[in-house]
């Protein structure tokens, strides 16, 4: 390897930029896990985390990816053989779903094109269809990772209302919380899940359950097994400060300064930052000629962008072309997208001309990768970003 200089552009959608700030503070010794000065830390963190997402209950933290925190929430609150309905919106909806079944649960996986969000009427008409209620659990991902389309909770919860329907709602806003509006209370969330690596700032290691009072309660009579992902010891934390085992003291000093980061700039400019980013982006691709991967406007994620390269052409070469020639990562294109489709990631931490950078770099890999493209998508995404700024 020969040294390459200037700046990595991390550009895929999680893990994403660690801002200096959150590296100085982990560069820390590591503290006493059952001194005083971790409770301190860890209570204050937990509070952060629970205001982050708008719930005033606890939050349980562990030390894990967000995968893990998807598996707390279905082992806390389900028992073996409950029927959860999923919606087939993309490859992190399709995998929650396929860990559900092999957890033993009986899914109900509605199928989906992958370009565009969850239709409440759709959540309505399953669980009016259910007048036993049989479906325990209804499962949504607010951000769906691989497709760049968001689903809108407040809507869906309203479904659920709609239908008189007792299922717990679980919503995984693993690449949506921190740089998009979400009220976990507010909206009737009873087990919102996410994790350290994305809009959070902060490296990989992290996953987060908020858990309503009606989670809380199904958790006491949920029967799959668990043992690590156990909610109770977990979220006494909150009062305690102390972890039944050992937490990751490093990345709960980072979590604390991105916390503070996030307060700083204060929560409307971060979602308006994120919300601006997206729509310069979406403009870029529009210059370009060529299509998103989500359909429709009212489903556009504010955190990343999946972009269909034409039949014909690899997006997974227009990757590396770009790796190679800018120093840039960009997403890949996950399961029925393979090949097919490309990500840029524009949450965290991000200026203006951090996303100009990767869009100069995308026009440029595009051309070089011999895709036909107009030649003006960094013009509109610049224009816009100008007239906004
Ligand atoms: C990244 C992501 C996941 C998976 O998180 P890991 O930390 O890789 O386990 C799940 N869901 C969504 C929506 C994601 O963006």
């Amino acid at each position: 390897m020969t040294y390459r200089s200037g700046r990595h552009f991390l550009q895929i959608p999680g893990p994403t930029n660690v801002p200096e700030r959150v590296l100085r503070a982990m560069a820390a010794p590591t503290i006493d896990h059952r001194g005083a000065e971790f409770a301190e830390l860890a209570r204050q963190v937990l509070a952060g985390a629970g205001k982050l997402c708008g719930a005033a209950g606890p939050v349980a933290l562990y030390p894990s990816s967000g995968t893990g925190a998807w598996e707390a929430a279905l082992v806390n609150t389900l028992s073996p053989g409950d029927r959860v309905l999923a919606f087939d919106t993309g490859h992190f909806a399709s995998q929650w779903a396929r860990m559900a079944s092999k957890l033993g649960l009986d899914v109900d996986l509605v199928a989906g094109d992958w370009r565009r969000g969850v239709q409440p009427e759709q959540v309505y008409q399953k669980l009016a269809a259910d007048p036993g209620h049989q479906v325990k659990a209804v499962t949504i991902v607010h951000n769906e990772t691989s497709t760049g389309s968001a689903s809108q909770i407040p809507p869906i919860r309203a479904a659920i209302d709609r239908a008189g329907h007792p299922a717990l709602l679980l919503v995984d806003a693993i690449s949506s919380l921190g740089s998009v509006d979400y009220r976990h209370d507010e909206w009737g969330v009873d087990v919102t899940i996410w994790s350290s690596q994305k809009g959070m700032m902060l490296p990989p290691g992290l996953g987060l359950n908020a858990v309503s009072e009606k989670a809380l309660a199904a958790s006491g009579d949920a029967r799959l097994p668990r043992s690590y992902w156990d909610w109770p010891p977990v979220l006494a934390a909150a009062d305690t400060g102390a972890f039944p085992y050992t937490p990751p003291t490093n990345l709960l000093f980072g979590l604390r300064e991105a916390l503070t980061m996030l307060d700083e700039e204060g929560l409307p400019a971060v979602f308006a930052r994120h919300e601006r980013h997206a729509e310069a982006t979406r403009r870029a691709v529009r210059g370009w000629g060529l299509d998103l991967v989500c359909q429709h406007p009212d489903d556009y994620s504010r955190t990343l962008t999946a972009v269909l390269v034409p039949d014909g052409h690899d997006a997974d070469r227009v990757r590396q072309v770009i790796l190679d020639r800018f120093d840039m990562s960009l997403g890949t294109g996950l399961g029925r997208l393979a090949g097919r489709a490309f990500r840029i990631g524009h949450l965290g931490d991000l200026n203006d001309l951090s996303l100009a950078g990767a869009l100069c770099g995308v026009e440029m890999g595009l051309a070089l990768a011999g895709v036909p493209i107009a030649p003006d998508g960094v013009r509109a995404a610049l224009g816009y970003l100008a007239e906004t700024a």
